[in-house]
């Protein structure tokens, strides 16, 4: 469920009318709706509630900082793949005690700061990053927090370039091997075994690989618990949000009226299948979400610029492209697209395409889609999760700006990057 919808022949985020931000903000335009953030974050603790649990959103997906104090507010925890993210935790007013560190390549840097600044747990991906770990911990005469993870080898039916829980993928220690990875552990000083750790993949819209992988790893936390004594198994992020029909995927009912077999991944129904076997564990459980809690509380509106018709296809030019939302160019992400305004009679098969100079930028291919005009806004949707974070200034395209509504009122979270500064520190290396 989400906040955005037709009100009077516009689209609207929550009480803001999108047609009208862009007369005030230019395009393209990335809009959040806190209302659905929060909708997000509540659906998941409440589907928890009789777990002892905690939610430790991925900040990788949206690291704005109004984004992640919004979370932080809802007394979220979060899950950080660099120093950069835990930099912008703390300078969110987040508490570095309820972060989680993962990723395969942490440098010592990173190590180090985490540990400076008494984060609540290292997940480690390796034998050699547990020994580079306590070997830091050691010079700085601390005793660091970490927890192993494990790749269930399960197949997460998800695109090949992001499922991370087989074992050809690069990701956490294989089955076979994490309980020797643990012994050893458990002989290093500068270390404290607190937890398990694993996350098999992204954009899942299936329960089973998650029942799957839970039903798998969770004898083997009981047996690390027994063992030595770890409090908490964190069983990853990845739940899908729906992608297709994403507008329509707003209102309650529309939930309600998917046949059980249509009706994408749900809290609730993750919450069902897992929690058993979870609660059995008496483990802390940890989630780490990201895609699913900002992923459908985002759009990004971007203006059609011309149409071109060629001999084989017509062309809408826009003026967003993949360097401001990579996900169609990158694995093949689909993102609905809908007019600002409601106006279309008509419509026609087109390829919407961006201004830089990549044949793989493009947001949709062979689509019909109402008839939009040059000078018309189109809305991307469902760009909330890995969207501006993934933006780069490919082709010297300075950032789009960013936008979060909470009813009412619209407030720039991250002004548009003008040229001046997307030069600045090589403007002064060049006359240095
Ligand atoms: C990316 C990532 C997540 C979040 O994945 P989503 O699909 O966005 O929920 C969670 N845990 C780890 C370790 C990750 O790398």
């Amino acid at each position: 469920m989400h906040e955005f919808s037709y009100k009077n022949g516009s689209l609207h985020c929550e009480d803001v009318d999108l047609q009208a931000l862009t007369t005030e903000h230019g395009s393209p335009l990335y809009v959040y709706s806190a209302g659905t953030i929060r909708q997000n974050y509540l659906a998941m603790s409440q589907a928890l509630a009789g777990l002892d649990h905690e939610i430790a959103y991925a900040v990788k997906a949206n690291s704005n900082l109004s984004v992640i104090n919004v979370l932080r507010e809802l007394g979220s925890g979060f899950d950080i793949v660099s120093g950069g993210e835990l930099f912008r935790v703390i300078k969110a007013g987040g508490d570095p005690g309820k972060c989680t560190f993962a990723g395969v390549g942490k440098t010592e840097e990173e190590i180090r700061y985490s540990i400076e600044q008494g984060i609540y747990c290292f997940n480690v991906e390796s034998e050699e990053e547990l020994i580079e770990i306590n070997r830091i911990a050691a010079t700085m005469g601390k005793v660091a927090p970490i927890a192993v993870r494990v790749n269930p080898n399960v197949d997460a039916k998800t695109h090949k370039y992001i499922s991370t829980g087989k074992s050809e993928n690069k990701f956490g220690v294989d089955f076979e091997y994490i309980e020797g990875v643990y012994e050893r552990a458990s002989a290093l000083e500068n270390v404290h075994l607190k937890g398990l750790q694993m996350h098999i993949g992204s954009q899942l819209t299936s329960v089973k690989p998650f029942v799957e992988a839970v039903e798998k790893v969770t004898p083997l936390a009981v047996k690390l618990k027994e063992a030595y004594g770890i409090e908490f198994f964190s069983i990853g992020g990845g739940i899908g949000i729906v992608y297709e029909d994403a507008l329509a995927s707003g209102p309650e009912s529309w939930w309600t009226e998917q046949s059980e077999e249509d009706r994408p991944l749900t809290p609730a129904l993750y919450a069902e299948k897992i929690v058993p076997t979870l609660k059995e564990s008496g483990l802390k459980i940890l989630l780490e979400p990201g895609r699913y809690m900002v992923g459908n509380a985002g759009v990004m509106i971007t203006k059609c610029l011309y149409e071109k018709k060629g001999s084989a296809k017509t062309f809408k030019i826009v003026d967003g492209a993949m360097n401001d939302l990579i996900r169609p160019a990158l694995y093949e992400g689909h993102h609905e697209i809908v007019p600002v305004k409601e106006q279309y009679d008509e419509k026609v098969l087109m390829d919407i395409v961006g201004p830089v100079c990549e044949s793989g930028d493009f947001f949709c291919q062979n689509r019909e889609l109402p008839n939009v005009q040059p000078g018309d806004f189109i809305a991307l949707m469902s760009a909330g999760a890995y969207g501006f974070v993934m933006a780069s200034n490919y082709n010297t395209r300075p950032y789009p700006a960013e936008i979060l509504v909470n009813g009412e009122d619209a407030k720039v979270i991250k002004p548009r990057q003008v040229l001046e500064e997307l030069i600045e520190d090589e403007l002064e290396a060049l006359n240095g």
